[in-house]
């Protein structure tokens, strides 16, 4: 009998996401690679994997060529939170390109199929709502975010003419706001602000009105439908949104964790970044048609257990990845 057993690769697993589907991994038995350059992560969310015989570790850039013999890659490496893509923009385009390149030809050399991380930011700033994946965007070329959004359809337009000119094995997933324990306290996104200062009774920072909206996904709703897409019959490549379609203003979302959290902060309000999109949902038709996936963990469920990871961790050991924080 075949071995069910693959040889697998995480780009970015000790990130928030990766570090959360090499566990998942490696709980199925597979040889899993964690390859990353710690840019945005520590150590300590894949510490309790390092000692798991089919669980490495290697520290690289993936601007930098690579070579392993794998049979299937997931591509998350990239800074994801705004504050961490925009301290080195150009950094930033070069891992989503040279990134995507490095990995594709990597993958065509040994016929692994690979799974690209990529982001409802393709959309830009939605003019059609809630986004379904015939959309095609409404991405500032030259703006601030830029540098994601555009290296990420970048990837995308690598990944599809990968499969066309060289038939390879590809899928593609399109992530809408994820969130859950691992996520680093000083990232700067909005689920980790506004936890971290309702704990230190800080004041709560709402940017613009706080009117904006987006779709808040708990983690293992996404891993689960992650590692399904990588599964799928091989005639469906997507892209697929993979989100939770149930949406939240900042402002409904800070009182809910001031809720949760029994804090005494207040709301302070700050500019609205440039770019900022005013509402984000996705419409997850496809992914519930072809991959039989929806979220199960409502808002204030993911939220409570994200508040104990946050209560559980020290702040103070954490270094902020970049001098934004
Ligand atoms: P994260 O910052 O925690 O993880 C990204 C990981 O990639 C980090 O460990 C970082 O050190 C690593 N990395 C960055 N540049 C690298 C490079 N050049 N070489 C090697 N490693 C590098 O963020 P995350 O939320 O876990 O995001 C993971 C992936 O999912 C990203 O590709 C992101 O674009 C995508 N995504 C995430 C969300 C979300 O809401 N969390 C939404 C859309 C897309
Ligand atoms: N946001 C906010 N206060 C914060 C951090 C973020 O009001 O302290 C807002 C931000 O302007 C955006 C939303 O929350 O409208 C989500 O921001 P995040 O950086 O988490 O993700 P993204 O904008 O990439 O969806």
């Amino acid at each position: 009998m075949p071995s069910t057993c693959k040889r697998i690769l995480v780009t970015g697993g000790a990130g928030f996401l990766g570090s959360h589907l090499c566990d998942r991994l490696v709980a199925q038995g597979h040889d899993v690679i964690c390859l990353d350059n710690l840019f945005t992560s520590q150590k300590i969310n894949i510490t309790h994997l390092l000692g798991k015989p089919n669980f490495e570790f290697i520290r690289h850039d993936v601007t930098h060529p690579l070579w392993l013999e794998v049979d299937e890659i997931y591509n998350a490496a990239c800074p994801a939170a705004p504050g961490h893509y925009q301290y080195n923009p150009i950094k930033t385009m070069k891992t989503s390109v040279m990134g995507a390149i490095n990995i594709l030809g990597m993958a065509k050399r040994c016929r692994a199929k690979v799974l690209q991380f990529s982001t409802s930011e393709v959309y830009g700033d939605p003019e059609v709502h809630p986004q379904p994946e015939s959309y095609r965007g409404n991405v500032n070329p030259i703006g601030p975010r830029a540098c994601y959004d555009e290296g990420k359809r970048a990837a995308e337009t690598l990944f599809f003419d990968y499969y066309r000119q060289n038939k390879l094995n590809i899928r593609v997933v399109r992530i809408f706001n994820t969130y859950g324990p691992r996520m680093h306290p000083f990232d700067g996104r909005v689920v980790s602000n506004f936890i971290r200062q309702a704990l230190e009774n800080a004041p709560i920072t709402i940017f613009g009105e706080g009117k904006q909206s987006r779709s808040f996904c708990y983690v293992s709703d996404l891993i689960e439908g992650i590692n399904r897409m990588m599964d799928a019959p091989d005639d469906f490549i997507g892209p697929v949104n993979l989100g939770n379609p149930v949406e939240f203003t900042m402002l409904e979302l800070a009182k809910t964790v001031i809720e949760l959290t029994g804090s005494k902060s207040e709301l302070v309000y700050k500019p609205m970044p440039a770019d900022d999109p005013s509402q984000r949902q996705p419409d997850i038709t496809l992914a519930m048609a072809k991959l039989n996936w929806k979220p199960t963990i409502e808002l204030r469920e993911g939220l409570l257990k994200t508040i104990e990871y946050f209560r559980s961790i020290d702040f103070k050991s954490f270094r902020a990845p970049t001098p934004n924080y």
